[in-house]
Order: C-alpha cells, then sequence, then structure tokens
C-alpha cells in the first residue's frame, strides 16, 4: 500500500508512521516529492488491525496498491525517476544515446567507435565483452579482456560505459568495470542474477525478455528494485513474434505504457528490434518522438567484419545522420540530446 502524507506533515509524523510499518514488518521505501510524500509499505496488511495507519497524524490516505509489482509502480513514486551517473542524466529532459559495437573486439575497433559516436553526440560507449550468443560456436566475447579495454576506452574518450552480465558469477568484475550494468533479454527472468545485481551499486539495465509481457517485465524490475537496487533503466528490444522480416518486432506502444505504469525510464534499442541497419534510423526517431529517454545503437567501424550483429550495425556516418535527426526530433518535444 502507499500512505500519502498530508502536505504540512510534520517529520516527527512520518517517522512515527514509519516507525509504525516496520514494527509490523513492513519494508518501507521513502518518497520525497516535492508536492508531497508518499511512503510506500510492503508486507502483510492484516498485521496493521483495526487501528489503521489513516488515523496516524499526518496521514492524507491510503492507497492499496493491486498491481503485482509495487517498487516499480508510478502509484509508488509519482516523478519520474533520473538516474545520474556523473553529469549525464537518464530520464530527465535529454535523450540519453548508448552506441558502439555489439562485442568488442579490438583496441583499434573500440578506440575508433568510441571517437565517432562521440563525435556525433553521444554521451555512453556500449560494447559486450560477455556475448550471450544462440551457438556456443560463435564469438563469445572477449570477457575479462573486453572489460580491461572498454575502462581504457572510457579514460581516453570520457564515455561512460554499459556492457551486460550474463552470469553471477562475472558480476563483481563487471561491476569494477562498468558504470552501467546490462541485463539482456535472455536473463530477464533469471531470477538470482536480477537479486545480485539488485545489491549491486550500480544503474542496471534491463532489457526486456523475448517473449515477455510488460508485467513480466515490471516483475523483473521489482526483483532488482526489491534488493535495494533504485537504479533500473527499462530497455525495450523488440519481442518475437510471427513476423519474420525483421529480427523482432518492435513494441513502440511499450514507452508510453511504461510511462503510464511506472515511474522507471525507458530506452529503446532498435538495432536489436529490427536486425536490420537500414531499418534502424526511422525506428530510433520514432521512439524518441514516442516519449523514449533514450536510445541504445549499435554502431561499427566496419559492419561488414563485425564479429557480432553486422547485419543490424550502423556505420559511424549513418551514426552521425540519425543523431543529427534525433536531436530534432528530440527538440520538437522539448528534450534535447
Ligand atoms: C546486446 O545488447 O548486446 C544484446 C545481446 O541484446 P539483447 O539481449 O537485446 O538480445
Ligand atoms: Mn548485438
Amino acid at each position: 500500500m502507499v500512505i500519502v502524507m498530508s502536505h504540512k506533515a510534520t517529520d516527527e509524523q512520518i517517522e512515527a508512521v514509519m516507525k509504525r510499518l516496520k514494527e509490523k514488518g513492513f519494508r518501507i521505501n521513502l518518497s520525497r516529492g516535492v508536492e508531497r510524500t508518499v511512503i510506500g509499505a510492503i508486507g502483510d496488511e492484516t498485521m496493521l488491525g483495526d487501528a489503521g495507519i489513516e488515523l496516524l497524524p499526518g496521514v492524507d490516505k491510503v492507497i492499496p496498491i493491486l498491481r503485482p509489482y509495487k517498487l516499480a509502480s508510478r502509484i509508488m513514486k509519482e516523478e519520474g525517476t533520473v538516474i545520474r551517473i556523473g553529469d549525464v542524466e537518464i530520464g530527465g529532459g535529454t535523450v540519453q544515446v548508448m552506441a558502439g559495437p555489439c562485442a568488442v573486439e579490438s583496441k583499434e575497433q573500440l578506440f575508433e567507435a568510441a571517437e565517432k559516436v562521440k563525435q556525433a553526440g553521444a554521451r555512453i560507449l556500449r560494447g559486450g565483452a560477455y556475448k550471450p550468443r544462440t551457438s556456443p560456436y560463435s564469438f563469445q566475447g572477449m570477457a575479462e579482456k573486453g572489460l580491461q579495454l572498454l575502462a581504457e576506452t572510457r579514460e581516453k574518450y570520457g564515455l561512460l560505459i554499459v556492457t551486460e552480465v550474463m552470469d553471477p558469477r562475472s558480476l563483481p568484475l563487471v561491476v569494477e568495470y562498468a558504470d552501467i550494468v546490462q541485463i539482456g533479454t535472455r536473463n530477464m527472468q533469471n531470477f538470482w542474477l536480477l537479486r545480485e545485481v539488485g545489491q549491486c551499486n550500480k544503474p542496471v539495465l534491463l532489457k526486456r525478455g523475448l517473449s515477455a509481457t510488460i508485467e513480466e517485465w515490471l516483475m523483473a524490475a521489482e526483483y532488482i528494485l526489491s534488493e535495494g537496487n533504485p537504479n533500473v533503466i527499462l530497455c525495450e528490444r523488440g519481442v518475437r513474434t510471427f513476423e519474420s522480416y525483421t529480427r523482432n518486432t518492435l513494441d513502440l506502444s511499450a514507452v508510453p505504457v511504461i510511462k503510464h505504469l511506472s515511474h522507471l525510464p525507458i530506452i529503446v534499442d532498435p538495432s536489436h528490434a529490427l536486425g536490420k541497419y537500414e531499418l534502424v534510423p526511422s525506428m530510433a526517431v520514432a521512439a524518441v518522438a514516442a516519449g523514449a529517454d533514450g536510445l541504445l545503437i549499435e554502431v561499427h567501424p566496419n559492419p561488414q567484419e563485425a564479429l557480432c550483429d553486422g547485419a543490424q550495425s550502423l556505420t559511424p556516418k549513418k551514426f552521425g545522420k540519425v543523431m543529427v535527426q534525433v536531436g530534432e526530433v528530440a527538440r520538437a518535444i522539448g528534450k534535447k540530446v
């Protein structure tokens, strides 16, 4: 349930409500908004007995949360979450673009990708060091060496790093190197991994599962939030449908739906959704128009030679053009890039 405090409630009254809830075994989430203070409480409501929380001084109203996700819900937190990493904000008025190769392949490849995506205006570099490949015979990523190259690239170019973790065993290493830890589509319901990243101190980019409903996706976010990590960024990357022309079907409606249901920021990955580079630009601008807080786009200095996902990767030149269009659409809806 959510306890909405009166705008006149004093700190002592807020404390007293939280104390009562804690005594009754509730987990508490305090959200001090500009307009009002809201206390989220998760626990067994029958424990409160007849003397409900409504009667405590300073309480305006008590609203039950009927949705299965609580901490991820907008009922719990009305204003959108803004995640700050250094001077980069995700979920604010700036469309943040994460761009770079599917996989880290070499220092030369990564440096060139970083230089070009930075020139085009991106602030966050993506690149996988652990790759979840369908075939065990495909390139699996450079592992720790790849993470080291990402860290070196961050130093040289001043970009933030987002990279995927596939296994709780490599999480401490990934956390050491990454600014944002990515959970890939195949692991969206790997609940042990979700709990582990929920205990780490880095923001988490949570991709939508291959066939996940929006509710399942928000429940996955709930796992992370419930372990104490409030910094979850959702990423729509297409879902599997009967359509086979594109790699997946991009569900752009997920953007306004998530905005309605949740306070968490949402970005869109048109590269993995479409699977074809020529379809990426139009969906990138459409995602921004739909209200996405950012984009994830695969860019490779030489897509024909990419070890992974070359067909959907943009050349730096094409990426530069997309960034110009993205900027125009962002400005048209009162945002910037
Ligand atoms: C990726 O971003 O590198 C990736 C593997 O994406 P997804 O998990 O969406 O397939
Ligand atoms: Mn990829």
